[in-house]
């Protein structure tokens, strides 16, 4: 509609009063809020002593994450990447494999990828998730694949493509069903990187169920927060097994006697993280809630405006709005660093999509398909204020 020529010449300062008339005053882009037991929580954990890698926090939390994700195992790490890294690890990833990863992501995805000795092979998104794109994702790898010996081989550098990693970009989930069903057909584990997807659920089943494994991140910034935390997910008992151990330091259990068998990484979280992560969850439904009606009432705010439109989640899908999200018509692509400074200028704390990971140095040569669409995404969206409470429910 935007196009018509009906509708007026855009002007960035709407997009400012329409953000003003939803959140009112200056915002950040994401804060944590602890209104909960955080404090009762880690106060516990500093007088009994408790606070390292051992402890009840760091079990209870990740028996209330297998409940309220439904994902049958869970185990806590120091952050995301070393979730990301693990399931990775744990999935088969090593030195000169290619694994596909989306373009548009955060650098920790391709980060996790390059720790494993493993080139990322960039994939292109699809608008209406801004996650990978299922169908272009076959063609790619049906054009540029070739079995050989059990193995999906990358005809044009002769590497392995060893997994596909997925990302909910912004909470928003992919079209799991169909990036599964490519991922079988093409021999290639699934990994989730759901790190900013933590009460999402797609088709009514939480994100992190439908990959091999699943990394979600608990930084200060996503949804709910233990300071740094992650959990690697899994339906699989043996791989929940060896997920423990390989971020255990690979340990073997004994009494007295400290032995390991393999390569092992420290990478369990701190039970005093823990334990604000327990009060941080027993708040995620209503958390999850304040951010569906943040979401809410930006959609109204900007359902008039011409020129700019409000993202909202894919029919399959109900989504946590982690970080909200504006994109501008083509046609006004061209403002977007205008509105960045006025946004900013005005308080209201807004930032563009990532540089796109196909586009930084150490990943420039590396191999992709035609990323056209996450190029076009990464032009014309912005990210604007998310923090949940903004608004009032009433
Ligand atoms: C936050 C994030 C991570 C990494 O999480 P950390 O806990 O910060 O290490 C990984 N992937 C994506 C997409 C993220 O947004």
């Amino acid at each position: 509609m935007g196009a018509t020529g009906l509708i007026q010449a855009f002007d960035p300062r709407c997009v400012v009063d329409a953000i003003s008339r939803v959140v009112g005053g200056p915002a950040a882009l994401h804060e944590p809020r602890f209104v909960g037991r955080e404090w009762d929580y880690v106060k516990e954990c500093i007088d009994t002593g408790w606070i390292s890698t051992a402890g009840k926090f760091v079990e209870r939390f990740e028996d209330m994450l297998v409940e309220q994700t439904g994902v049958g195992h869970a185990i806590a790490v120091v952050n995301g990447t070393a979730a990301l890294h693990s399931c990775l690890m744990l999935v088969g990833v090593g030195q000169d494999d290619e694994v596909v990863i989306p373009a548009l992501t955060f650098a920790a995805t391709a980060a996790a990828v390059a720790y494993c000795g493993a080139i990322p092979h960039f994939a292109d998104s699809c608008p209406n998730t801004l996650g990978l794109d299922p169908a272009k994702l076959d063609a790619w790898l049906s054009d540029v694949g070739r079995r050989q010996d059990g193995k999906l081989v990358n005809r044009l550098t002769e590497r392995r493509i060893a997994a596909v990693v997925c990302m909910h970009t912004y909470g928003h989930p992919v079209d799991l069903d169909a990036l599964v069903e490519v991922c079988n057909r093409h021999g290639l584990p699934l990994v989730e990187d759901a790190a900013e997807s933590l009460g999402t659920t797609y088709k009514g089943r939480h994100t992190g169920n439908y990959g091999v494994v699943s990394a979600v991140s608990f930084n200060g910034n996503k949804i709910v927060t233990t300071g740094g935390g992650g959990v690697i997910l899994t339906n699989d008992p043996d791989l929940a097994r060896r997920a423990k151990h390989l971020t255990t330091t690979a340990k073997l259990p004994h009494r007295w006697e400290f032995s390991h068998d393999m390569v092992g990484y420290n990478y369990r979280m701190p039970n005093i993280n823990a334990a604000l992560g327990c009060a941080q969850l027993e708040r995620l439904p209503e958390i999850v809630e304040a951010k569906r009606l943040l979401a809410a009432r930006y959609d109204q705010a900007f359902a008039g405006l011409g020129g700019v439109r409000f993202f909202t989640e894919p029919g399959f899908a109900r989504s946590n709005y982690w970080l909200n999200v504006i994109l501008l018509d083509r046609a006004q692509a061209d403002k977007r660093d205008t509105l960045l400074e006025m946004l900013n200028d005005a308080g209201y704390m807004s930032r563009p999509a990532w540089v796109l990971m196909s586009r930084l140095p150490p990943y420039a040569e590396g191999p992709r398909m035609d990323v056209s669409v996450a190029e076009d995404i990464y032009d014309r969206l912005i990210n604007i204020p998310s923090s949940p409470f903004l608004v009032d429910p009433r």
